[in-house]
């Protein structure tokens, strides 16, 4: 999928063309005219990951060789953990026009009191979204990181009727307040949230609606390319804006546009001018594209964040994604988590492969059925991931948590001939 407008990337890359001479080459070299440029032939352009982006700071520090104006012309500096410094010129918004789209479609209103307690230090996030929420006609509190009682103070004393923030600084606002001999329903009169920077468990979004009486809003962003996608008050699921960004969705195995339903990598490319703009950036993370039209009446296409992508590997020849694993597990009901242990035994010239899967369902405990079922889960596998798994049906306990989701940091492990399990 490739969500944005192609005029506004043509006029982006006609402009960063000009600027920087990366970037001109870079184009050239692909055989792309950045006034021509459509979606097919973007995709020629070489993709630009976080490493390149951390190299070329380093080699040419301290901003590599993206710039597209000279250092006289910028009004703020953000760093990101690797650091990565990311220069912001006056003109450029920097991801607020998105973010205030968002805002909106939560139902905030002028006159709404808006308490930010993401980080305002060196880091972008706290900045960015306080600028959004004052464009929407708030009255902003920088509240920041910690100090929690101060920020239940401030928050109270104000009348908050929108918190901004991750969801566990929330909870321990109304454990703080609790602590003080407050009641967060009566003393916080927070209506609204923006959730970011952590995962919105539908266990958390229960429980903090309980505490506070507020509705929640799921947003995901990234530090350098800034805000991706925010949800809508259907919830279901975070409509993308195309305001700042042109959104391509990759497969991560074929390069091939992901299709509503499948998963798609994120290769995000900036409209408009920035400081240093970023063409084709990839910062390693995969989408959930869901089908079909929200409720909302936004025509704007949404998207589940689901993992990174890292943690690809070949396997007999064959790239296999844990993405690509966890998917195909996910089709079969009663299954839970899953691992891939790939074995080189001695004597043996080829790889084997298992594929060691939880049974969360205890109905599925009879030796027939699951036997049935291993055998379904191996056709499955050889059809997704294009290589003959053996697949071991084990307790949840079996999996090691560290197979999961969004790092999956095992779930492909190798193991060495002898080794037991
Ligand atoms: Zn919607």
């Amino acid at each position: 999928m490739i969500f944005g407008s192609v005029e506004r990337l043509r006029e982006t890359l006609v402009w960063v063309c000009e600027r920087v001479p990366f970037y001109r080459e870079r184009l050239a070299a692909a055989g792309v005219d950045p006034a021509r440029v459509d979606p097919e032939s973007l995709r020629r352009v070489p993709v630009l990951r976080k490493a390149d982006l951390v190299q070329s700071q380093r080699e040419q520090p301290p901003f590599g060789e993206l710039l597209a104006v000279g250092r006289e012309h910028f009004a703020s500096l953000h760093t990101s953990p690797g650091p990565i410094f990311i220069p912001r010129i006056a003109e450029e918004r920097g991801g607020t026009p998105a973010l205030v789209e968002e805002i909106e479609a939560m139902g905030v209103r002028p006159g709404d009191i808006a308490h930010v307690t993401l980080n305002y230090h060196i880091m972008p996030g706290g900045l960015r979204i306080h600028r959004a929420f004052e464009e929407s006609g708030c009255l902003v509190i920088n509240g920041g990181v910690g100090n929690t009682e101060m920020q239940v103070k401030v928050a109270r004393a104000w009348g908050a009727t929108v918190y901004a923030g991750t969801p566990s600084f929330l909870r321990q606002i109304g454990v703080v307040a609790r602590e003080m001999g407050l009641e967060p329903r009566r003393d916080l009169p927070y209506r609204l949230g923006f959730s970011t920077a952590e995962k919105l468990t539908p266990e958390l979004r229960a429980e903090l609606g309980e505490i506070f009486a507020i509705e929640l809003f799921d947003h995901i962003g990234e530090a350098q390319i800034g805000p991706v996608a925010g949800e809508c008050r259907a919830h279901q699921g975070m409509h993308l804006s195309k305001t700042d960004l042109l959104f391509e969705f990759l497969d991560p195995l074929s390069g091939e546009p992901a299709v509503p339903g499948g998963i798609g990598e994120l290769v995000a490319t900036h409209l408009g001018r920035r400081g240093l703009p970023l063409v084709r950036y990839a910062p390693g993370d995969a989408y959930r594209l869901l089908d079909g039209a929200c409720p909302c009446g936004n025509a704007a296409p949404r998207v589940e964040f689901f993992g990174q992508v890292g943690a690809i590997r070949k396997i007999k020849g064959v790239l296999v994604h844990p993405i690509a694993v966890a998917e195909l597990v996910g089709r079969f009901p009663g299954l839970g988590s899953c691992q891939l242990v790939v074995e080189h035994r001695k004597g043996e010239s080829f790889e084997r492969a298992t594929l060691r899967v939880a049974v969360d369902d205890p109905a599925l405990s009879e030796p027939e059925r699951r036997a049935a079922l291993a055998t379904e889960v191996a056709r499955a596998a050889r059809g997704a991931l294009l290589i003959g798994v053996d697949v071991e049906l084990c307790t949840p306990a079996d999996i090691p948590a560290a197979a999961a989701g969004p790092a999956f940091a095992e779930a492909i492990v190798e193991r060495a001939s002898g080794e037991g399990r």
